[in-house]
């Protein structure tokens, strides 16, 4: 009998069965696929932007605080680097979310930012072009962290700390029974205390009451031959002013390239309905929202991969118990923005299993009723 069984180790269930395992816990983790490693869901692709003036909504800033002393922490015990402060710029016109709400955020939380006009923002970062009538929020804090690196970490720890890990066993059934969960995969049944789903797209064929979408991206990776002025480049947002999308991106990292995608815009589908090939579409459109980085050329592309979001109506997360089956907690729908938090996110529901925290009000299953 385990008190904690974590289904699914992308890095919501990886996470999990770190914080549990540190808390002294008997945990599993089960994943489907061979290793924490693959392409099929959402925490693949070598980079994550992580940003503390949260534009998606202020009650988001002392989660991701705690999530900046949790990469913190697992990097001193690792002796590696985790995330890479690069600083942040938020862009768009005055009126864009992306520039309200982080200004909002940092405002109601004290935390350092500067507004630019699109004349500073030029000439401070040069890769940039924006126009005239956009401004910018920077964030000093922001930075980009190492995505696969990050989710061996959080496992190779757990299982430091005492958590059994197996591969290659997909949980078919999950069942009360009495007082304790039963789960049943194709090689036999793990009887637990809790169950925690960390599933992630998959989340929309376990909990189908749920309005949870999967929607598909397309980050890529350029190498373009001029990228001095790409090398020390922040991580950015900016809203497009003519077609509203929002692009985001990385600095030029050596071995990897500079990394840029458009956040949302990808086409939405049944889970076994997504195409994983990329597509001249996917390249036309990454370019177009692209056009403020002149030295960004489509003839420079040398990797472009398929990843999913999984999205709510409202874009914030879904973390709490399912009210059917008490014995199990979900957590998901991070609507592309969820890998930054993954330890804070582990914290979470090892609390609310452990029934000391009721998970935050903005997250709750049932605001969707
Ligand atoms: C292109 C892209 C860019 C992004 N950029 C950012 C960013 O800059 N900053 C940020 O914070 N976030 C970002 N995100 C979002 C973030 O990556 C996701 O929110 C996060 O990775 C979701 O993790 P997850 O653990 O919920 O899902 P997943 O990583 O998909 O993990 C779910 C796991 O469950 C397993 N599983 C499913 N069903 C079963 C089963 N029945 N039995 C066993 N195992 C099962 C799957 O195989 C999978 O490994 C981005 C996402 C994408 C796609």
């Amino acid at each position: 009998m385990y008190d904690i069984a974590v289904v699914g180790l992308g890095i919501a269930g990886s996470s999990t069965v770190y914080q549990a395992s540190r808390r002294n816990l008997k945990v599993i983790g089960l994943e489907q696929f061979g290793s924490v490693i693959h392409a099929m869901g959402s925490s693949h692709g070598k980079t994550r932007i992580i940003r503390q003036a949260y534009f998606e909504h202020p009650d988001y800033v002392p989660l991701v605080l705690d999530a900046y002393r949790e990469w913190d922490a697992l990097e001193q015990t690792i002796g590696e680097r985790l995330l890479i402060p690069t600083g942040g710029v938020m862009m768009g016109r005055p009126e864009t979310d992306v520039v309200t709400g982080s200004r909002l955020a940092a405002q109601q939380h004290g935390l350092p930012f500067e507004e630019l006009s699109a004349a500073e923002v030029r000439e401070r970062f040069p890769g940039f072009r924006i126009t005239d009538d956009e401004v910018a929020i920077y964030e000093p804090q922001a930075g980009y962290l190492r995505v696969e690196p990050g989710l061996q970490a959080l496992i190779r720890e757990a299982q430091r700390h005492g958590a059994e890990i197996q591969f290659n066993q997909v949980v078919e059934d999950v069942q009360l029974q009495g007082d304790h969960v039963v789960l049943t995969t194709p090689t036999g049944t793990f009887a637990a205390r809790q169950v925690i789903l960390t599933v992630g797209a998959w989340l929309t064929r376990w909990a189908p009451a749920l309005p949870l979408e999967v929607e598909r991206q397309v980050p890529m990776w350029f190498r373009p031959e001029e990228h001095h002025n790409l090398d020390s480049l922040p991580i950015y947002i900016r809203e497009h002013p003519r077609n509203g999308r929002q692009a985001y991106g990385f600095p030029y990292i050596e071995g990897q390239g500079i990394k840029a995608g458009v956040h949302h815009q990808g086409q939405i589908s049944p889970l076994d309905q997504v195409n994983r090939q990329v597509t001249s579409q996917d390249i036309e459109q990454l370019m177009e929202t692209l056009d403020f980085i002149p030295s960004i050329h489509a003839d420079s592309l040398q990797e472009a991969l398929v990843c999913l979001y999984t999205n709510t109506p409202d874009s914030h997360f879904v973390v709490g118990r399912v009210p059917q089956n008490p014995g199990v907690i979900i957590a998901g729908g991070f609507s592309g923005h969820g890998y930054k938090f993954g330890p804070t996110v582990g914290s979470l529901v090892t609390d609310m299993a452990l029934g000391t925290q009721p998970g935050p009000a903005l997250f709750h299953p049932a605001r969707f009723r």
